[in-house]
């Protein structure tokens, strides 16, 4: 048996032992953190709907109305006519005939890696897609094909040697969650269709924050249901709330819900959670104003940062990485940060590769600019040490 102690050890003198915070209130920029004061940057809930009032308002009545837990699987009796509403005002939302509700995005991108595929099939995928969409390669049996980054020409080289033999999955995530770069789908949904592949796309991140209408990455490329098949959307991000869902054509849908094993054999959402998911979706839809304040923040963040010759990443996203490259770097320098009451999360491998420990920066449409100003002004305090390690 392997010696936890020993390998605890190990990992802290690594500087790469992960502990938990300890939030007190609601996720909100002005937040108290294990006691202390702080102004965030490390939150997901890019629209800042996670605390909205409407959103609290739906979930306590819906809690009223239909009580907490769902109390079966969706197959069972645990779908409720509000998880069903959810599913038809994303699918509208998207543009899509169906979608399916998941009680993760962990478990909507298992769920549909594995019911699509298993033994003697291909399954493709960036060396820097999230964990969960590793997991769904990995568990799926389905021979793995991983990529560099970005690197369209060693995924046509993965595909055409595949061959014939098998069904093959492209799996994309579409906004790096640790970097914040868009992959090429485009190209991505060219090579699919060449290789006579399909192609799912995780766009968590990308969900109700890209594209005219919040639709997402697929908007903001301009891409349909036959160059991407298979969406995964989350709601535990810009949506505010909990949960995720696949968008496809009614056969996929069908599917899903008769294969997916871990779909099948799980507790429904509460139905509450939905409800509040719903309002969420309103918002998106009439709130433009999220959106367009959340990316300006990231053009002025973006211009500080430059002027202060830091080493921004190539991001259009709310997700806004500073490179710091070695780990006990990024924590020194998150930690300096929070001395000044600014929490930024420090991420290190083995989340992101080696040597390239970053400060991970995101931001809210919760975020005033007074906000982004201040983090500036602290983080032109702590130059010498973000810029000192990469040089
Ligand atoms: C956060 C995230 C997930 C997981 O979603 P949860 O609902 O938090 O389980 C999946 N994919 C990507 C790309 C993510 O960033």
């Amino acid at each position: 048996m392997k010696d936890l102690k020993q390998a605890l050890e190990a990992r802290r003198q690594q500087h790469l032992y992960r502990q938990r915070r300890v939030i007190a209130g609601p996720q909100q920029p002005h937040a108290r953190i294990d006691g202390q004061e702080v102004l965030s940057f490390c939150s997901n809930d890019y629209l800042g709907l996670a605390n909205h009032p409407r959103v609290i308002q739906a979930f306590q009545q819906a809690a009223n109305d239909y009580g907490v837990g769902s109390g079966a699987a969706h197959l069972v009796n645990g779908h409720s006519h509000v998880h069903h509403q959810l599913e038809e005002e994303l699918a509208a939302f998207v543009g899509r005939p169906r979608a399916l509700l998941f009680s993760t995005g962990y478990m909507a991108n298992i769920g549909t890696v594995n019911a699509l595929l298993g033994r003697g099939d291909h399954v493709f995928e960036d060396r820097l897609n999230h964990a969960s969409l590793i997991d769904a390669g990995l568990i799926s049996q389905a021979s793995f094909q991983r990529y560099n980054h970005a690197d369209l020409a060693a995924l046509a080289n993965r595909l055409k040697k595949a061959g014939d033999s098998g069904d093959k999955l492209i799996v994309a995530d579409a906004v790096f969650s640790m970097d914040g770069d868009l992959a090429p789908l485009p190209q991505m949904a060219q090579l699919a269709q060449e290789h006579n592949s399909w192609l799912m796309v995780d766009d968590a991140h990308g969900f109700g924050v890209l594209g005219e209408h919040g639709q997402g990455s697929l908007e903001h490329f301009g891409l349909n249901l036959q160059q991407v098949p298979i969406l995964i959307g989350t709601l535990g991000k810009a949506m505010g709330t909990a949960g995720a869902f696949v968008a496809g054509d009614e056969d996929l849908i069908e599917y899903l819900i008769n294969e997916a094993r871990i779909y099948i054999s799980t507790t429904a959402m509460p139905p509450a959670v939905a409800e509040a998911t719903r309002t969420s979706l309103q918002l998106v839809s009439e709130e433009s104003w999220r959106r367009a304040h959340v990316l300006a923040l990231v053009a002025r963040f973006r211009s500080g940062a430059q002027q202060l010759g830091l080493n921004i990443m190539p991001s259009i996203t709310p997700i806004q990485p500073l490179l710091v490259g070695e780990a006990d770097t990024a924590i020194s320098a998150s930690e300096a940060l929070l001395q000044q009451g600014i929490l930024v999360s420090a991420i290190r491998p083995p989340t992101v590769p080696k040597a390239t420990a970053r400060l991970r920066i995101t931001f809210s449409a919760a975020h005033s600019e007074e906000d982004v100003d201040r983090l500036l002004t602290v983080l032109e305090s702590i130059h010498p040490m973000l810029n000192g390690a990469l040089s």
